[in-house]
């Protein structure tokens, strides 16, 4: 009797352009991102997965090593990074909204994107999931979340050493992102002719301190906290900072973003951004390299 069950999943393989990837990065296996849907997901949500994919497969252009990880589904072949989608019973709406984040990096003797994830997982509360379906914000959480997945956050940008006073030694802190792709974009943006040290989120605890930019500085910025609503851009910034953490990327692929006018907005008597309306935890990333093909 066979005791070896084999899985086959539905996937979406988001594939950067072919056109992009080798005039920028000069190769002829553009980036992909695979997402492999476990469970539990309607179509219409598979679709805005498929949808947040192409989103960074805008940005990131460049060919990553091939990993050959072991899972819970057995020997799986990554080009260039597989992603676990699953919609699951958990609390309710808001509250723990699910868990995302990377499982399995390359090994540092990759010969591209050696520390990158090559296996994700993004685990979402069913009844969030159309909650955030109803009201608009679906895609652009989905897009923060595979963010993470991709590597943005407190876990790479400390071994990529590009996490400046952080954990603070007196909270909150002004922990600094100081990878210079991203410190040039943040110069652009504030005008200031020079690169600038990228604020990161100080408050909100675990998952959102250190992982974050500062959402007080940012504003509806894709990968700052809070998104409340739809229309949160995926600015030059975010891509150039995937930049400095080995993925070779297009600014071009990056979506229009200016900085929030802040003295416009307190001077209009407009109060701080709502709290966000649930957590999305992060996963806790295992150290188990991906073998080497
Ligand atoms: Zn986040």
């Amino acid at each position: 009797m066979a005791r070896n069950p084999t899985f086959t999943f539905e996937s979406y393989r988001a594939v950067a352009s072919a056109t992009r990837a080798a005039d920028l990065a000069e190769t002829s296996s553009p980036f992909q991102i695979e997402v492999r849907f476990i469970a539990g997901l309607s179509n219409s949500q598979k679709d805005v997965f498929a949808e947040a994919a192409e989103r960074w497969a805008r940005v990131i252009v460049g060919d990553l090593e091939t990993a050959i990880i072991r899972d819970f589904s057995g020997e799986v072949v990554v080009d260039d990074i597989l992603i676990d989608a699953e919609g699951v019973f958990l609390d309710g709406v808001f509250g723990v909204l699910g868990e995302a984040g990377p499982r399995i990096f390359r090994p540092q003797t990759a010969l591209a994107g050696a520390g990158l994830p090559a296996k994700a997982v993004m685990r979402f509360d069913k009844a969030d999931l159309g909650q955030m379906e109803d009201d608009g914000s679906l895609l652009d959480v989905i897009t923060h979340e595979m963010g993470h997945c991709l590597g943005i956050g407190a876990f790479v940008w400390s071994a990529f050493g590009l996490l400046k006073d952080w954990p603070p030694v007196l909270a909150p802190g002004n922990p600094t992102f100081v990878g210079p792709g991203a410190m040039a974009e943040f110069g652009i943006l504030r005008g200031a002719g020079q690169p600038l040290p990228v604020p990161v989120a100080n408050v909100g605890g675990t998952g959102s301190a250190g992982s974050h930019w500062r959402e007080t500085v940012f504003g509806n910025e894709l990968m700052s906290p809070t998104i409340a609503a739809a229309g949160n851009p995926l600015s030059r910034l975010t891509a150039a900072s995937l930049g400095d953490i080995g993925y070779e990327v297009d600014l071009d692929g990056a979506e229009p973003y200016e900085l929030p006018d802040l003295m416009g907005i307190a001077a209009a008597g407009e109060g701080p951004p709502e709290p966000p309306r649930g957590v999305v935890l992060p996963t806790v990333p295992s150290s188990i390299p991906s073998e080497r093909p």
